[in-house]
């Protein structure tokens, strides 16, 4: 079963002919009070945290494959290991994930980027072609190896069936993907939410998040998608519960709900048992 105090196993699910897999680059995990300052810290249950009181977020793409035609969502951290943003982190498997896929990165026909934060472009030199929100291109100038990419509005259409959510917020230009899989649908929405408790506290941000202020309205807009009969949602830093569906109860209260996935390998990387991150609180 899928938990959230591991790091994610490399999972797939197929939606209406279209087959989704968490490309796992590797493992990161950050001290709750730090990298969640407005959250509360009862909040944070024995079981949503790992061995060392860390939260775990994987980082990696999401493989997305219609027939003979292949988008990726997000390049993961690259190769990375130790302490970094005041957390750990063991990355780097990002091209042997998906070599086990049966792929190369030739195979991708094009990188869609949410965001340009560290652990979302690890690998993004290794592939041909790029899309990223024109707000997230022009407020990063130094992402300068991503010229020539594809620059996108909210709305627009990256590839067919799947459309750019353009919410700035947790960044400037912070996009998320609408796939339509058939009748159903794949909401990827990046860095939107790093954590559930997040959906039912829309001012509970993040510690990276550019404007604090914009975070509410663009998570609410996600929620209504998400909401959306036959949506089921893509998580990268969900620990091991990388796809789910929202629900909403009379009361108004937000639940996220695993959604069903077949693990094709176990997490790549692991961190060491060893070591422990500089400010991490007793
Ligand atoms: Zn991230």
């Amino acid at each position: 079963m899928t938990n959230l105090q591991s790091q994610s196993s490399v999972r797939s699910l197929t939606l209406g002919g279209v087959r989704f897999t968490y490309v796992v680059d590797g493992a990161m995990a950050f001290p709750p009070a730090s990298f969640f300052p407005s959250i509360p810290p009862g909040e944070w249950t024995p079981d949503l945290l790992d061995e060392r009181g860390l939260v775990p977020m994987s980082a990696g793409g999401l493989l997305v494959e219609t027939g003979e035609r292949r988008l990726l969502i997000d390049a993961g951290l690259g190769p990375m290991q130790g302490e970094a943003g005041g957390g750990l982190v063991n990355s780097g498997s990002l091209l042997d994930t998906l070599a086990v896929l049966g792929h190369d990165p030739s195979a991708v026909d094009l990188l869609a980027l949410t965001h340009l934060h560290p652990d979302h472009v690890g690998w993004a030199g290794a592939f041909g072609r790029h899309a990223v929100a024109a707000a997230e291109w022009k407020a990063t100038p130094e992402m300068a190896s991503l010229a020539g990419a594809d620059l996108l509005e909210d709305g627009d259409e990256v590839a067919p069936g799947v459309r750019a959510i353009v919410t700035p917020g947790h960044s400037p230009g912070h996009t998320s993907y609408l796939v339509t899989a058939g009748t159903e649908r794949l909401l990827c929405f990046g860095d939107a939410f790093h954590h559930p408790l997040q959906l039912n506290h829309l001012a509970w941000g993040a510690g990276p998040d550019w404007h604090g202020d914009s975070v509410p309205a663009a998570r609410r807009r996600l929620i209504d998608e998400m909401l959306v009969p036959g949506t089921v949602a893509f998580a990268f830093h969900f620990g091991d519960q990388p796809f789910g569906r929202v629900a909403r109860a009379a009361d108004g209260t937000i639940t996220w709900n695993p959604f069903p996935s077949t693990v094709i390998a176990g997490p790549p990387r692991l961190l060491s048992q060893s070591s422990e991150p500089t400010g991490r609180s007793a």
